[in-house]
């Protein structure tokens, strides 16, 4: 793993990034810049826009409150999209701020809410899911941008999943049984399928959900152990899980 300038401020930027470019920070980024991480001339900002890889700027004041930043160098390539689907049924905000930071660190490349017939509060902030997805880019090294697509209910997202993707179902009235062998046995480690994951609503997935997933083939029902987890926690313990055995973890 590729040791990563984390003294650095990392910031996500609209604009092309090429050596010699000139960007005029706005108030907001100045400020955050100037006067909370205190940055003068000579220290360095790291840029990505999720398209030319992560660049090194240095911050050049052009007034009182105004700053722009001059592009050097680049220091690393753009890695490509993770490929991971994370589908989740939407929480309350506070919650699903956690939800989508901590999918973007574990690698997930798509943030796609699930509409399920419990689950709480129907309307996504999608402004406020793809700023946390943004800041958790930022904060934890990655350079491409995770897609959140509009929610949809849950019979058009299975439908819209690729046969070939493995979905892996957290269903807590799976048999409780190792689930990395689960995991191995639904898949081959040495030649990993594209993978999607689905976590369901505090209230859980209705009979009916459950069995209209269990019944779309290349799915495995996976138990994430004897303990009802929160929606949120039982993001990061699959995801923990299936990056291990069968993603970018191995
Ligand atoms: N019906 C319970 C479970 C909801 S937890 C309740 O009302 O609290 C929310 C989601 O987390 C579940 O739909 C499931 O996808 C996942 N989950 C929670 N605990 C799990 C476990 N032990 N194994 C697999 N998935 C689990």
């Amino acid at each position: 793993m590729p040791a990563y300038d984390f003294t650095a401020p990392r910031l996500f930027v609209a604009a092309a990034l090429a050596e010699g470019v000139i960007l005029p920070l706005d108030r907001a980024q100045a400020n955050y810049l100037l006067n909370v991480l205190r940055k003068g001339p000579d220290d360095p900002v790291l840029l990505f826009n999720g398209r030319d890889g992560e660049w090194r700027a240095h911050l050049v004041q052009t007034g009182r409150k105004d700053a722009d930043l001059h592009v050097a160098a680049r220091t690393r390539p753009q890695t490509p999209a993770a490929d991971l689907h994370y589908l989740f049924a939407p929480l309350k905000s506070a919650r699903l701020d956690y939800l989508a930071q901590k999918a973007v660190e574990m690698g997930a490349g798509t943030i796609r809410p699930v509409i399920t017939r419990f689950t709480q509060g129907e309307r996504v902030n999608m402004n406020r899911l793809r700023a946390n997805a943004v800041e958790a880019a930022e904060q934890c090294g990655i350079l491409a941008i995770p897609d959140c697509p509009e929610p949809e209910r849950l019979p058009r997202v299975l439908d819209g999943l690729a046969p070939e993707r493995l979905l892996v179902f957290c269903d807590e009235d799976a048999p409780v049984r190792d689930p990395v062998r689960a995991l191995r046995e639904a898949a081959d480690p040495q030649a990993p399928p594209s993978l999607a994951v689905l976590v369901g609503p505090e209230g859980g997935f209705s009979g009916e959900e459950r069995a209209l997933i269990r019944d779309r083939p290349n799915t495995l029902a996976l138990s994430l152990g004897p303990r009802i987890l929160r929606a949120d926690t039982a993001a990061v313990a699959v995801l923990a899980l299936v990056q291990a055995v069968l993603g970018d973890a191995r």
